[in-house]
């Protein structure tokens, strides 16, 4: 018989991420199509009890909680005993954890310490006639394996924004404390801090519903043979604030940038769309001023509608890559489209 054990660590104020929901959502899935399972939580965090009632409501007959100040801030060393004191005490054979950068490092190094395996970058689990399988991408996206295992425990880390969230109600949980003695040894490393982008300079958006995507064309020479960077960045910065779409980049743009060329500041290759870059997950996405390149959209794979603006009317995106592509002057079009929603706002 599988225990499936949703392993969760809360956020700074307490409360689970989204990505915490969905990894819940996809274990409960797999608890309801096998036969026999039990189906456990278990949480880490400075205090969980707010995290626990938050998702009371879901079928988990059984909640346990590693706590204290040790346990508020991601490190390795701490991180990986308490989620190990949760999988002995629950006897987990399957867990199935958000894979936020938090988790995926520490995964693997608790599988390898109960003699189990671990998956990783896993966008569904299902089961049939009792076997459970997991699927995931190969080859930038390129491919999709399905693949069982029988080793446990088995780890199984879902990409967030691969599931819907459960939207499974709050009430009153009892939480089970697991103790974990930790010695000094485990608590040499400190975070003092975490370093990000302000709000206002943050322009990767995983939860927005638009992914946009500016290629090297806006710092191309225009028609009137001169490059136009302050208008293109203008426009780029208008459209975003009004649409809080995400920002993507082609590899050219953001490559411009590191060698010295004038380009725009607000791109970085975190914004990087492609094989070598991010693989996002957005309802719709629109691209400007991209070429559509092989190895930009094999990044697009999980966007689901794409619309593409180029003067090239054979540009990569006319090939298949779109569902729309607009041949036309994405200058010209962003003003139009700025304009008409400053009308709409
Ligand atoms: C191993 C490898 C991995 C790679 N990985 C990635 C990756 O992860 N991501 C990635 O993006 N690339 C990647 N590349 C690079 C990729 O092949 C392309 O070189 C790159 O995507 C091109 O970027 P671009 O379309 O912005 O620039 P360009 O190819 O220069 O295209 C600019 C486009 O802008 C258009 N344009 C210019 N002005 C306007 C205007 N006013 N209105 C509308 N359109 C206009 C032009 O018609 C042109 O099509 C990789 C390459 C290799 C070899």
């Amino acid at each position: 018989m599988e225990t499936i054990l949703v392993l969760a660590h809360t956020e700074n104020d307490g409360s689970l991420a989204k990505s915490a929901r969905e990894a819940l959502h996809a274990a409960a899935t797999l608890h309801k199509s096998l036969a026999g399972s039990k189906f456990v939580v278990g949480l880490i965090g400075e205090n969980v009890q707010a995290a626990a009632n938050s998702i009371a409501a879901c079928p988990a007959t059984k909640y346990f909680g590693v706590t204290g100040a040790d346990f508020s801030q991601l490190r390795y060393a701490t991180d990986t005993a308490a989620a190990e004191a949760i999988c002995k005490a629950a006897q987990a054979t399957i867990v199935v954890a958000p894979a936020t950068s938090r988790w995926a490092r520490v995964l693997p190094g608790v599988a390898q310490r109960l003699g189990g395996r671990a998956d990783t970058h896993v966008t569904g689990v299902a089961a049939a006639d009792g076997k459970i399988s997991i699927n995931r991408w190969y080859y930038r996206q390129r491919m999709e394996g399905v693949s069982m295992r029988t080793q446990r425990p088995w780890f199984v880390g879902i990409d967030p924004g691969s599931q819907t969230a459960c939207d499974c109600g709050a009430g009153a949980a009892a939480v089970e404390m697991v103790t974990v003695n930790l010695g000094d040894a485990t608590k040499r490393t400190t975070v003092i801090g975490i370093r990000e982008p302000k709000a206002d300079a943050q322009t990767i958006r995983p939860d927005a519903q638009l992914m946009f995507v500016t290629g090297a064309g806006w710092t191309k020479k225009q028609a009137d043979g001169q490059p136009h960077l302050p208008e293109a960045e203008k426009l780029i910065l208008d459209f975003l604030k009004k649409s809080r779409a995400s920002l993507g980049s082609s590899k050219s743009l953001v490559d411009l940038g590191g060698e010295g060329q004038a380009v725009l500041p607000f791109l970085s290759h975190m914004n990087q769309i492609g094989q070598t870059g991010a693989t996002p997950r957005h309802a719709k996405g629109l691209s400007t001023c991209c070429h559509g390149e092989e190895p930009h959209t094999v990044g697009w794979r999980f966007i689901g509608e794409r619309r593409a603006v180029n003067l090239d009317p054979n540009c990569g995106w006319a090939r298949g890559k779109a569902d729309v592509l607009y041949v036309a002057d994405a200058f010209k079009v962003m003003a139009k489209v700025n304009e008409l929603m400053a009308v709409q706002t």
